[in-house]
């Protein structure tokens, strides 16, 4: 049987392509098995991220891609992980295809997965004219009439946020609000309407909103919307190992991104609430700082 290479990564996107990149860099052998379905995969640009304003999600990875061909040592498998067993100094992963892979470290960097909204004609317009965070797509949506779809504490911190945007928004709550009443006089105060029926449907016109058609009758002009979905971990694959998880499959880490397992690292969207490209890149930098500096510890102790 092949000896194991040093690092197994289990995911692609920005914080798993990250730690490749410097784990190479730092002569380790590494694999990353992706199969290409990351969480921004519906948005046409990725913004905040100095240099790649803009880029579309496709050519971001396929720079990374391209930049790591430098370093001989790391590989690509575009598949599934589906099953991981071993313990730290030789984990052991399978990939749906039949791909096997020994390492003596693994980092989960799998991403979250959106679990979509039961609303009609939502699919059509997100990424698009559909937004889920400010920070990402504000810019764009910038002084434009918005609606939130977002109740209870939810649809608060929407309101105070979007207001960083545009002044011109409402709150679809799809059904109940859930505001007690000093919220509900917050909002009057501030002329944010609330409509409590529920959404019928969203029409748009390729991919821009038009209006939210609610149950009632009730039409709501608009240009944009916002709202959160549900969010659950890309792969289950961490519980099988034992780590300790949140859940919604969220993986806890420490400091520099290990897990309460010895060996099994996490990193990005999977590992933090903070849901943004850099930050994802950044800890899977920081994660790979932390597997580099274990397997130093660990040769370093064995030459002793
Ligand atoms: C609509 C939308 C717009 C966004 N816009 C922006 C923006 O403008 N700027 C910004 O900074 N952030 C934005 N984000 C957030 C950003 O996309 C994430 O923060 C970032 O992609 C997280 O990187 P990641 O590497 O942790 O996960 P991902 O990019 O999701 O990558 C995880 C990868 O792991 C793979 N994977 C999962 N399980 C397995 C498995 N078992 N086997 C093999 N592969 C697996 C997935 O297929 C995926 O390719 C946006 C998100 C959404 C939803």
């Amino acid at each position: 049987m092949e000896k194991p290479i040093d690092v197994a990564i289990i995911g692609g996107g920005p914080a798993g392509l990250n730690a490749a990149l410097v784990l190479g860099r730092a002569r380790r052998t590494v694999v990353v098995i992706d199969d290409g379905r990351p969480r921004n995969k519906v948005t046409r640009e990725v913004h905040n991220f100095l240099t790649r304003d803009g880029i579309p999600p496709s050519e971001f990875r396929r720079i990374a891609r391209e930049q790591m061909e430098r370093y001989p040592h790391v590989g690509f498998v575009q598949d599934t992980a589906v099953n991981v067993t071993g313990a730290d100094g030789d984990f052991r992963v399978t990939t749906e295809q039949g791909t096997f892979v020994r390492s003596k470290k693994l980092l989960f960097a799998l991403g979250m997965k959106d679990v979509p909204l039961p609303i009609e004609g939502l699919a059509e317009v997100y990424g698009i004219s559909a937004f889920v965070c400010p920070y990402c797509d504000g810019w764009e949506h910038r002084d434009k009439p918005v609606a939130l779809i977002a109740n209870g504490e939810g649809a608060m911190h929407a309101a105070k946020t979007i207001a960083g945007w545009t002044s011109t928004y409402v709150i679809c709550a799809n059904g109940p609000a859930g505001l007690n009443e000093a919220q509900r006089r917050e909002l009057m105060r501030r002329r944010i309407h609330v409509f409590e029926s529920r959404i019928a449907r969203i029409e748009s016109i390729e991919g821009q909103v038009q209006r939210l058609v609610l149950a009632d009758g009730t039409v709501v002009a608009c240009k944009a919307i916002l709202f959160s979905p549900m969010l659950v971990a890309g792969s289950r694959l961490p519980q099988a190992l034992g780590c300790q998880v949140l859940e919604s499959g969220a993986v806890l880490i420490d400091d520099i991104g290990r897990t309460n397992v010895p060996g099994v690292y996490s990193a990005g969207d999977v590992a933090t609430k903070l849901y943004q490209a850099v930050t994802a890149a950044s800890m899977g930098s920081i994660a790979a700082i932390g597997i580099n500096s274990d397997l130093l510890d660990e040769a370093w102790v064995s030459d002793s």
